[in-house]
């Protein structure tokens, strides 16, 4: 059994959804473009699975969600694939594919050949049993990843009510999640190995802002450690987590956010691989020339760090995700991708944006105390780096353009002082 199609796009999430937006604005005939997803649902917009969805009333559900709402343009909802001819294979997991054949073969036994592969498999949640802690069976630790985690953490969560939460990581899942848990009259405490949260990307000065938030709403912060094993009751739910450091946290539930690895396994060995990703060049175009890669799954030529990165946010992979179809389409008129790294969040009241790179000097400006705050990193005598919380659409705007054009600083004690005027003087 076996279907052509000229376009193909392996995974169906965020960067997947953007992909056919961008197809079909650019034209392709009915019966041309199909997407084989693992999801049992048409592209989605992943971030409101931590923030909108898990919200006790009126909490965000399918459709309202589906790409591309998230970037304030047309929603694409199953009747849309329809009406343009984009063939949606869900419920469907490739389970291996032949880069020299350009064929695809999904777990239903069906080979699916293209003239152009679109690699959009994103990532998946790492597991506390590659950590060596067993787990994974127990029904009340969560993991968060796709609808049917989120629907699961719902459940969960609902049925713990006014119980003790133990959130494991300090990363975007601990944080988001903690809040929802919170919202939902959870008692929260958040574990993990980091002397600080979100320390990847957040200096001490700016964690210690929103640790002081999180716990003027009730979370306990037990931090520089790590879990060693869970308690279980006889129905095998976890009823404690205990700690390296021999501190036992009794738990009504578990929310599990340590990373995630990208969905590479189908290429290994046919493309060149980078920083755990499909290293792709400037066109999204990866060692093979008829296969693209974008998304978590990519590790790309990122021009402003004059290197190589795999980025794991929703922007990278809807914009990617958009250059990589330009090039596919108009490869004379595409230049190589030029993108300006962007991560936010949102939690509680609270807000922040990122642009660029956290790497160098840290000038922090603003009032910590009043919810209005900001830093520029400095690398080499340039802006590189922008972070700002609680600002207007313009502010923001304005932080990245500054970020973009990596204007010189001579004096960072006057950069401090000018704070975020200096941003909004580009
Ligand atoms: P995904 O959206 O993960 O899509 C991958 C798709 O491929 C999935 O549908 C998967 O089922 C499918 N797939 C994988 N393997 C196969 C296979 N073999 N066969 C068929 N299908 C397959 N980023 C931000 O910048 N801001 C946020 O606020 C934010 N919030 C987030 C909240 C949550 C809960 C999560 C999990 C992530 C969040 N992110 C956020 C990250 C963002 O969602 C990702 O960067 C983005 O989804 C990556 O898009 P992608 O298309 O590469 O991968
Ligand atoms: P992150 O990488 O953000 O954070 C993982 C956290 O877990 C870190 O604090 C990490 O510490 C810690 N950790 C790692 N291993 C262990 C362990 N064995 N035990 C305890 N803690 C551990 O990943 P998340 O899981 O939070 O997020 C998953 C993905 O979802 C990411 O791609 C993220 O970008 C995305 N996401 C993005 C959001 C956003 O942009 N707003 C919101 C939600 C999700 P260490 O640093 O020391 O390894």
């Amino acid at each position: 059994m076996g279907r052509a199609f000229v376009y193909v796009i392996v995974g169906g999430g965020v960067a997947a959804g953007y992909a056919a937006h961008e197809f079909v604005k650019r034209g392709v005939s009915h019966g041309e473009l199909c997407i084989v997803s693992e999801e049992p649902v048409a592209p989605y917009e992943r971030p409101a699975l931590s923030k909108g969805y898990l919200l006790p009333e009126a909490a965000a559900r399918l459709p309202s969600f589906h790409c591309c709402v998230g970037a304030n343009e047309e929603k694409l909802s199953p009747k849309w694939y329809k009406e343009h001819g984009v063939e949606l294979i869900l419920g469907t997991r490739v389970k291996s594919a032949d880069v020299k054949r350009k064929t695809l073969l999904t777990a239903t036994g069906e080979t699916i050949s293209y003239k152009f592969l679109i690699v959009a498999t994103g990532a998946r949640a790492l597991k506390l049993e590659e950590f060596g802690v067993n787990g994974l069976d127990a029904d009340n630790v969560c993991y968060l990843r796709d609808l049917a985690d989120a629907d699961r953490l719902v459940d969960v969560m609902k049925s713990c009510s006014g119980g003790n939460a133990v959130v494991i990581g300090g990363g975007y899942i601990g944080m988001e999640c903690a809040a929802s848990l919170v919202i939902n009259k959870l008692n929260v405490s958040m574990v993990f190995p980091e002397a600080h949260c979100m320390a990847r990307l957040f200096t001490p000065k700016i964690s210690s802002y929103y640790e002081d938030f999180y716990k003027s709403k009730g979370v306990k912060f037990i931090k520089g450690t790590m879990l060693s094993s869970f308690d279980f009751n006889s129905d095998g739910k976890v009823t404690a987590v205990n700690l390296r450091d021999s501190n036992k946290l009794p738990a009504d539930m578990v929310v599990v956010g340590i990373g995630i690895r990208p969905n590479t396994s189908l290429f290994e060995g046919q493309l060149t691989m980078d920083k755990g990703g499909i290293k792709v060049n400037g066109k999204m175009q990866s060692s093979n020339s008829s296969v693209y890669a974008v998304g978590d799954a990519v590790a790309f030529p990122v021009k402003t760090f004059g290197e190589t990165r795999r980025l794991e946010h929703v922007d990278s992979a809807r914009k990617s995700a958009r250059h990589a179809v330009a090039a596919i389409m108009e490869p004379d008129k595409t230049s190589e991708f030029n993108y300006l790294p962007f991560f936010y969040s949102r939690v509680f009241t609270l807000s922040w944006q990122f642009y660029g790179d956290n790497v160098g000097n840290v000038v922090h400006f603003g009032d910590f105390s009043e919810n209005s705050f900001g830093a520029y990193w400095i690398n080499k005598g340039h802006l590189v780096g922008s972070f700002l919380e609680g600002g207007t659409k313009e502010q923001y705007e304005a932080i990245a353009q500054a970020t973009s054009l990596k204007p010189a600083i001579q004096d960072s004690a006057r950069l401090e002082r000018q704070g975020l005027g200096f941003a909004l003087t580009f």
